[in-house]
């Protein structure tokens, strides 16, 4: 397996692999691998010749109070987990190399940035938007994987890449979860054990939700004040939104139909902000 620190050592291997045929697989990633991210690399393989997993903790993407010092960081046991899998190349460059002296531009998508994460977190999507632009230009991949645990990120880049013609395909991969129903992330390891009880207030939130609307509860008035108290009677967690959206606009819904996604981000004691979201109404493969 190659790991390649330099963008430009990272585009000249690329290049000869599409040279001599190979197709490309890219799998970005902020590192601190879990069974999610090993997932996508497990889709990557079954979707092209090559796999390349990028490692790069983004710092654009984090905002001056957020935790990108506290992100979870360990190289050596990601290339260990990673040379397990059927990667050819990881690609893990420096903050530097990426962002050198006077760079200054930024890919944004408009609309679909400033619902959910894109209101709590002014300027996350467009330092998104422009590390994946700049990962797509230096790895040129024919496909590039993502995770649906990442709802808003993945409608955002489909849309980056449709309105760019860039021609990187995208696949997405459902959200894997643990035994009990948390979604997998990397900030998990930042949770302890008195937090990560309370780390569940998400999925259940995702399962109650279902059950209601099973019942006959299409109201989002309705739902959302009974999601919020089930959220908040866990200790310690503050509730970032609570929305039901469209799947496709993320505009926010009145009433729940087979497009409406519920989108949660809950803070764990002030300190770890996790994600979820899912179909109210599941979908057949869901
Ligand atoms: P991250 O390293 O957290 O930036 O995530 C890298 C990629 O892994 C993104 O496409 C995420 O959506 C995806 N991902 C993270 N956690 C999960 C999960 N639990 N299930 C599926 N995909 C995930």
């Amino acid at each position: 397996m190659e790991i390649f620190k330099s963008p430009e050592e990272m585009r000249g291997w690329a290049r000869e692999q599409a040279l001599s045929g190979k197709t490309i697989s890219l799998v970005p990633t902020m590192g601190y691998f879990h069974e999610g991210h090993l997932s996508l690399m497990r889709l990557a393989a079954q979707q092209g010749d090559l796999v390349v997993v990028s490692l790069f903790v983004n710092p654009t993407q984090f905002g001056p109070n957020e935790d990108l010092d506290r992100y979870p960081r360990d190289f050596e046991r990601d290339m260990t987990l990673v040379r397990q899998e059927k990667v050819a190349a990881v690609f893990a460059p420096t903050p530097e190399s990426m962002y050198p002296q006077g760079f200054q531009t930024e890919v944004s998508v408009r609309n679909l940035a400033i619902y959910l994460c894109g209101r709590t977190r002014p300027g996350h999507f467009a330092g998104v938007t422009t590390v994946v632009s700049k990962l797509f230009n230096i790895v040129q991949p024919d496909v590039a994987v993502f995770g649906e645990k990442d709802f808003q990120q993945l409608a955002i880049i489909r849309r980056m890449v449709c309105d760019m013609n860039i021609p990187v395909r995208i696949v997405s991969l459902p959200i894997v979860r643990e035994a009990d129903g948390l979604a997998m992330s990397s900030r998990n390891a930042n949770l302890d054990p008195a937090n990560r009880v309370a780390a569940l207030s998400l999925s259940t939130a995702l399962y109650l939700a279902r059950e209601r609307c099973r019942q006959g509860v299409t109201s989002v008035v309705e739902l959302t004040k009974i999601l919020e108290a089930h959220i908040l009677s866990f200790a310690g967690t503050a509730i970032d939104y609570a929305s039901f959206v469209d799947s496709e606009t993320l505009e926010p819904m009145t009433v729940v139909d087979e497009r409406t996604v519920l989108a949660l981000a809950v803070r764990i004691d002030g300190k770890v902000r996790l994600i979820d979201n899912g179909y109210v109404i599941p979908k057949p493969t869901n």
